[in-house]
């Protein structure tokens, strides 16, 4: 039975909703004692797993029954806001007479849907740095993706996701499109943009990325959020701001007052990360820092040393995720063992509200609607590459009609990877080694 669940879920092409994009089938090749699904969504004004919790709380939860029998786990526990009082109703109530399954409430904190402070808080356990948390007998699994879970058990194929589109849009939104969808498509879908210069942003404010043209972006497996800003918000100068010139201001602003130390997540967990150390070794040339790496390589990127810890306009997070790159590529690993876990760090949480007005969010933090049927563009674009491991290689060739669900890419063989599907019925006008352009039939 779990090889043919883990079948299932591979032939799908399910992989990590909510991030990398990791293939699911991979994943669960191990024996944890606990699943956690992560119905948290951290990210501030992203709305997607909040509704689709809302609305397809049966499913998650058929896709958590489904992850507990292939890895044989004891325990499933759903961990979502208590903020979110619909969603954290319908979780209940989905999971009411099942003996192996809970609903664990968390704050309104960020980044409170990092993987490490969801086991922290569910298990009480610390994921060592550089490991994942099956180091501590847990698997965490994304709301999106134990959806697709319990679809690919019905033998569909991933072909749809929630994405929210907000910002400077005039009708912000969350809806389920097909993988493949234009950005351009959804920028229409939302009433059009309102501001004549803006950037996009693919994913969270925080940790998502800028798209340098939003008319070569699509919607992949794990796009949750399409956020607009007016091109001179701080947060898009922040994000773009050339590094050289970002290390010469912190070479005269920094004056180590250690805030963003104080503040940042892995740092409170006890796993060593300092970012006031890292920016004192680049601004004073400490290069013994650097190459021990072991203030850097807890780092989650989770931008809040920047948005909220430093108040001299630095952007600790981005030298802090620079120099874990360069680390990680010269395979320099993690030698501590976790440190103790701040016993103040409930009360050092960063509350979303602080972030979101910090990060001059406030106006996009509205109540964002929902629209209940999945919206198709004329042609969509499927990437052979939409998951960590091996890009695809096209199943299919020009003037190919496939049905919605059929595979249009197969991962290389024993290569780490997941395979793709046409997400309309349509013919194939496109094929070359990135993706597979559909025309709606
Ligand atoms: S980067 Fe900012 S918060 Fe961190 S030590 Fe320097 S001035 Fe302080
Ligand atoms: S981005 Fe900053 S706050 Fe977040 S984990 Fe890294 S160092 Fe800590």
């Amino acid at each position: 039975m779990k090889e043919q669940i883990l079948k299932k879920i591979e032939s799908a092409g399910v992989v990590g909703a909510g991030g990398a994009g990791f293939p699911t089938h991979v994943k669960l090749k191990c024996a944890p004692d606990t699943v956690i699904a992560n119905c948290v969504e951290c990210e501030p004004i992203i709305k997607s797993d909040k509704y689709l919790v809302e609305k397809h709380a049966a499913e998650i939860i058929e896709g958590m029954e489904a992850v507990l029998e292939c890895t044989g786990a004891g325990r499933g526990v759903l961990a979502v806001k208590r903020k979110n009082h619909e969603a954290v109703r319908e979780l209940e109530q989905a999971v009411s007479g099942k003996k192996n399954l809970s609903v664990h409430l968390l704050d309104n904190y960020y980044p409170a849907g990092d993987e490490q402070q969801i086991v922290y808080e569910v298990t009480g356990r610390v994921v060592p740095v550089g490991e994942i948390p099956i180091k501590a007998g847990c698997v965490v699994l994304n709301a999106q993706t134990l959806y697709h879970v319990s679809r690919a058990v019905l033998g569909i194929p991933v072909t749809s996701r929630m994405v929210t589109i907000a910002g400077e849009v005039k009708a912000p939104m969350t809806v389920e499109v097909p993988v493949g969808t234009p950005v351009s498509y959804l920028l229409e879908l939302a009433g059009g943009v309102k501001v004549p210069e803006y950037a996009v942003i693919l994913g969270g404010p925080l940790m998502g990325r800028g798209a340098e043209d939003p008319d070569k972006e699509f919607v992949t497996k794990t796009t949750n959020g399409v956020i607009i800003l007016p091109a001179d918000h701080p947060l898009v100068e922040k994000k773009t701001d050339d590094l050289s010139h970002q290390l010469k201001i912190a070479k005269s602003a920094c004056c180590q007052c250690n805030y963003c130390t104080l503040i940042c997540p892995r740092s409170n967990l006890g796993l060593g990360v300092q970012p006031h150390k890292i920016m004192q070794a680049l601004t004073w040339n400490n290069a013994s820092v650097l190459a021990d790496g072991q203030a850097a390589l807890g780092c989650c990127s989770c931008g809040l040393c920047t948005y909220v810890g430093c108040n001299m306009n630095l952007s600790p997070d981005r030298f802090i995720s620079e120099v874990k790159k360069e680390l990680l590529a010269r395979k320099v690993k993690s030698t501590q063992t976790p440190g103790r876990v701040n016993p103040f760090r409930n009360e050092i949480k960063a509350p979303s509200k602080r972030v979101i007005q910090r990060m001059g969010l406030t106006t996009y933090d509205t109540d964002i609607r929902y629209i209940d049927s999945i919206q198709s563009p004329r042609k969509v674009r499927i990437l052979l590459k939409q998951h960590i491991g091996a890009a695809c290689t096209a199943a299919v060739k020009e003037g190919d009609i496939v049905e919605a669900g059929q595979c249009v890419g197969k991962v290389p063989e024993k290569a780490l990877g997941a395979s793709v599907h046409a997400s309309v019925r349509g013919r194939v006008v496109l094929v070359n080694a990135e993706y597979v352009d559909i025309m709606k039939a």
